[in-house]
Parts: structure tokens; sequence; C-alpha cells
């Protein structure tokens, strides 16, 4: 048998590979100057980001759930404070709304876009509803415009949670577009090594058009002060570092090149996987471009685990995001007896391997496998 290469669910070293001189300089650089905290390279990477979004501001913290967390401190929310936040994502969207003492509303997903939206929304609003967190899983947009127009009409304030989209892009009904992150009132991000635009560590950052908003995102990532040792409200120590400034500011030049290549691979395993008896394939929304975070499967008839085992025993790895909605986590146990997309999908979902440097005969072993488990 012909040596076959280990098919990775990420390939971080292989994408390093590509850029390794660049990405090397730049980590010198900063050693040598030995800026460490507030170097150069954050205010310069903050700008190109800024410039990427099309949002007014860019601000950078320490990680993704720090920038939900400082937004929602920025919003002056009160104890008590309903937020809207779908069930079915990362634990951190509504992690940091109970660690305020705000409380978190949870709500479904659609089937095909793992996204929540207007349906779900409206029925969870109530008089004291302050937020709402759309989170654009797995790469693409939620349906933004409504939910912006729900929230003008009811005073309440929209936070993204574009950790897992940065680089898509949300189309307006009128065909006007811009990047996810930079259409809500702030958006987060997060630059965990594995995200779409990663960094060799932790990161995180916040957008905002709005002037004011900015001034508080910033002196709340900043213990609170404008001026150094004057602290004007209650903050947090959050800082992306100049070492991860400098790697983003590298990579950022390629994150179109990164989203391509992921949309390539999710299309390559379309063209696989169409008429695959068993499978429902990813749904590219109409309202936004796709940039593949994840490639995930819905798997039919209960038969999602027997099939991770069965790519596990061909050497393949495959992920399930997410096992559990939230409201079924200990942690945040909650009255979710209408959330039954959120199970459903918990259920159901498969993350095949999907990173920028995936090539085509690795999908072909894949789609093999999953064709040859069906046939079973
Ligand atoms: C990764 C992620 C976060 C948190 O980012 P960290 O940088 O790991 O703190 C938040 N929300 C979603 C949807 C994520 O995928």
């Amino acid at each position: 048998m012909q040596e076959q290469q280990k098919i990775q669910m990420v390939d971080l070293h292989g994408q390093y590979m590509r850029i390794k001189a660049e990405v090397d300089a730049a980590i010198a650089e900063v050693i040598d100057s030995s800026a460490f905290i507030n170097g150069p390279a954050v205010g310069r990477f903050a700008s190109a980001l800024a410039q990427y979004t099309g949002a007014g501001h860019v601000i950078t913290c320490g990680n993704g759930t720090d920038a939900l967390q400082i937004a929602l401190m920025a919003l002056g929310l009160r104890p008590g404070d309903e937020v809207i936040v779908p069930a079915f994502t990362y634990v951190a969207s509504a992690e940091v709304i109970a660690l305020l003492g705000l409380k978190p509303v949870m709500v479904d997903v659609d089937r095909d876009t793992f996204n929540t939206d207007m349906r779900f929304i409206e029925k969870a609003h109530t008089p004291r509803t302050r937020a709402i967190i759309p989170v654009h899983l797995f790469g693409q947009s939620c349906d933004m415009e409504p939910i912006m127009d729900f929230a003008s009409a009811h005073g309440l304030y929209v936070v993204e949670d574009n950790a897992q989209s940065l680089g898509a892009e949300y189309i307006y009904r009128d065909g006007k577009r811009r990047r996810t992150g930079a259409v809500g009132h702030i958006g987060c991000t997060s630059f965990f090594p594995s995200k779409n635009l990663g960094c060799y560590g932790d990161g995180g950052a916040l957008f905002t058009d709005d002037d004011a908003l900015a001034e508080r995102i910033r002196m709340t990532a900043n213990h609170g002060q404008r001026v150094k040792y004057h602290h004007d409200v209650i903050g947090c120590n959050s800082r992306l570092d100049t070492i991860q400034a400098a790697v983003l500011e590298v990579k950022l030049r390629y994150l179109d090149d990164y989203c391509g290549a992921r949309r390539t691979a999710a299309h390559r395993y379309n063209a696989l996987l169409r008429g695959v008896d068993g499978v429902e394939l990813p749904v590219e929304a109409p309202y936004s471009t796709h940039v593949y975070h994840q490639y995930t499967l819905r798997v039919r008839d209960g038969r999602r685990n027997a099939l991770k085992e069965f790519l596990a025993s061909r050497g393949i790895p495959s992920m399930i995001y997410y096992p559990l909605p939230l409201y079924r986590q200990n942690a945040y146990l909650y009255d979710g007896s209408g959330l039954k997309i959120a199970d459903e999908l918990a259920a159901s979902v498969l993350s095949l391997p999907m990173h920028t440097e995936l090539e085509a005969v690795e999908q072909e072993r894949i789609a093999e496998a999953i064709m040859d488990f069906f046939k079973r």
C-alpha cells in the first residue's frame, strides 16, 4: 500500500511553512525592538483590519471571548437585562452574558444555515431585552438587515459574534455588501490559531463605526482609563500582544486567499458528496458569502456517531461542533423546550477536515470513506 499522508482537521504548520520567511522576520523585528506591549505592529494591524473590514474603528484585545465581554461592558447593560443569543454556538457567546450578571435568552437556529434569524429572535423579545448577539456560525453571516431593522425599532444593540466568519460579506437587499463584523453596532472576532485569520497564540478584536462606543470599548479594555492612572469606569485588562499583531499583520494580507482556498475545498466536497444518500450538505445563504470556517454535514437517521467512528477507523478526523446546545449545559441549564432545531443539529452535525492546505486527493479519500460507510 502506498504511504499516505495523515489527514488533519486543521493544518497550521503547513500554512506557516508557506509564509515562514515573512512571519519569522516580523516576529524577530518585535523581539529586536522589545516593544512587547502595544508596540507599533498593534496599531498598524488595527488600521489594516479597519481598512479590510470597512469598520470605522478596530480595537484589538486579548481573545474573542474578551471581545464579547468588553462589548457588553461598553454598552453599559445592567444586571438582569436580557441578551438574545443562539443556543447552538460556542459557549463564549453566552458565557460573557451570564458572567456580567445579564440574562442570556437562548433562541433556536435555522436548520440549513445553522444561524439564528428573526423568526426566533422576535419570539424571544421582551421589554427587558437590551441586546442581540447574532453568531455568524461556520463562516457565513446571519441575515443581518432584518435584525438591524428590528433592533432599531426596539432600541436594541446588536453585537455580532464574528469569530468564525471574518472575511465573509453580508449582502444587503439592495446589493450593497459589508464585511461581517462591521454590520452591527459592535462586531467581535477571535484570532485563535484555527480561526480563518489566526495568530500564533490568543488574540481578538472589536469593530464599531460609532465614535463614542469606540472610546468606551478602548477604555473598558484598558482598565477603564482614558488618562493613565485615572479610571472612569470599571474595565478589564485585555490586549493583543505585539508579537501576535506582527503575525496577524502578515497573515491579513493572505486572508482573502485563505478564504478562497476554503471555498474551493468546500465546493470540491460538494461535488464529491452530492447525491450521497445519508448526508445533507452545507447551504450557502443568498444574503452572505461563505468563508467555510467549518464544512459541516448533517447526517441523517441517527448515524452521525457511527459515521464519525467509521471515518476515524480509516484515519480521517472529524469533529462535532457542537454536541450539546448551550441550554443543556450544566452551567446554563435553561428551559429550552422550544429549541428543537438546536437539539436536532447537536445530534446530527459532523464537521469534516477544513483548512487552507487541504488537497484534492485527501478530500477524495474522505468522500470515498463516507460513500463506503453508506453503502454498508
Ligand atoms: C472561537 C470563538 C469565540 C471565542 O474566541 P476565543 O479567542 O477562543 O476566546 C467566540 N465565539 C465563537 C462563535 C467562536 O467560534
